[in-house]
């Protein structure tokens, strides 16, 4: 069987890695954000990538949910010295994974290529795939202006009210190959329950995913990322707001609706089951909240089955 998982960072890793442990005998893809991406200090960073590629591995700071476990910080440190603000965490060993992409691209490798480097050499047997391999970058408007999103997002802790949303450089993004072929031969494809907004939102944006989505033979089925009308972490409800939905799993349903089959709600939304129906989303009900490793295998086998 062919699994493809959407994904963005931590909420999307921890489903990843629910389906990479529970279909070990499968193939497994995960398609995730760059929106997020920056450079700083001269490196090239992937937080969405690097923290989907750490949880598979087995390394990601488990109780941070992304990052390295047991890293130091020792490099940011030295760079506050030189009077450099150290908003952006970056760990000394992850430090190298930024150098060595940052190399590999400067030497004309594509993302797409790094990404897979990187994660052959974590020993991840999962496919981790960058949504596309030209820069996009994800924006937010607030009421002082546009903020680059980890601006919005970490350096201001994403306090702001969020008005709007671009992804800058989009239009300019191709479908790549192994993202194409993997949504072809998909036998289900997965949106894991990350922010509808920031990270499944750029993958829609770039020009032929939507479509090759809906061209897929494979049943789409989405988690949501709200329970009641709040995300379970995260800005994505005011998100949602911003770009004129509602932060609930029948906003999401409204939402996704043109190109998801079947959406996966918490127990506690239960009553919101059939408004879902009604806007011809198939709705199943289970617990989605992954506190542990089994309820991230539970909740992996819940959608793969429920999709069957
Ligand atoms: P980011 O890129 O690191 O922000 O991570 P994602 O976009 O992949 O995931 C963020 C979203 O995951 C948030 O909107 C959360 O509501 C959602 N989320 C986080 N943990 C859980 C969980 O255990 N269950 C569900 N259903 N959603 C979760």
């Amino acid at each position: 069987m062919n699994i493809v998982v959407l994904c963005g960072g931590v909420g999307g890793s921890k489903l990843a890695l629910g389906i990479y442990e529970e279909f070990p005998g499968e193939s497994v893809t995960a398609i995730v954000n760059t929106g997020d991406d920056l450079e700083l200090f001269g490196v090239h960073i992937s937080p969405d990538i690097d923290t989907v590629t750490y949880t598979l591995a087995g390394l990601v700071n488990e109780s941070s949910g992304w990052g390295l476990g047991d890293d130091t910080f020792r490099a940011l440190g030295m760079l506050e010295r030189y009077g450099h603000v150290g908003w952006f965490h970056l760990g000394d060993a992850d430090l190298a994974t930024h150098l060595v992409r940052t190399e590999m691209l400067r030497n004309g490798a594509t993302m797409t290529e790094v990404t897979q480097f990187i994660s052959q050499r974590l020993g991840v047997t999962a496919t981790v795939l960058p949504m596309c391999d030209e820069p996009v970058r994800t924006r937010v408007r607030v009421a002082d202006g546009w903020l680059a999103f980890q601006e919005y997002f970490v350096k201001r802790r994403h306090a702001d009210t969020p008005f709007a949303v671009e992804f800058s450089g989009v239009k300019d993004a191709r479908m790549s190959t192994p993202v194409l072929r993997a949504l072809e031969v998909a036998d289900i494809i997965v949106v894991a329950p990350s922010n509808p907004v920031v990270s499944i939102g750029p993958m829609l944006a770039v020009p032929g995913f939507r479509e090759s989505i809906c061209d897929a033979r494979a049943p789409v089925t989405a988690v949501s990322p709200f329970v009641g009308s709040e995300s379970v972490t995260g800005p994505a409800d005011a998100l949602m707001r911003a770009i004129g939905g509602e932060s609930t799993s029948i906003g999401l349903a409204r939402h996704y609706a043109d190109w998801i089959d079947r959406i996966v709600i918490d127990t506690s939304d239960a009553p919101a089951a059939n408004d879902i129906r009604d806007i011809a989303v198939a709705c199943d009900v289970t617990n989605t909240l992954m506190r542990t490793r089994e309820d991230k295998r539970h909740l992996a086998r819940f959608v793969v089955e429920a999709a069957w």
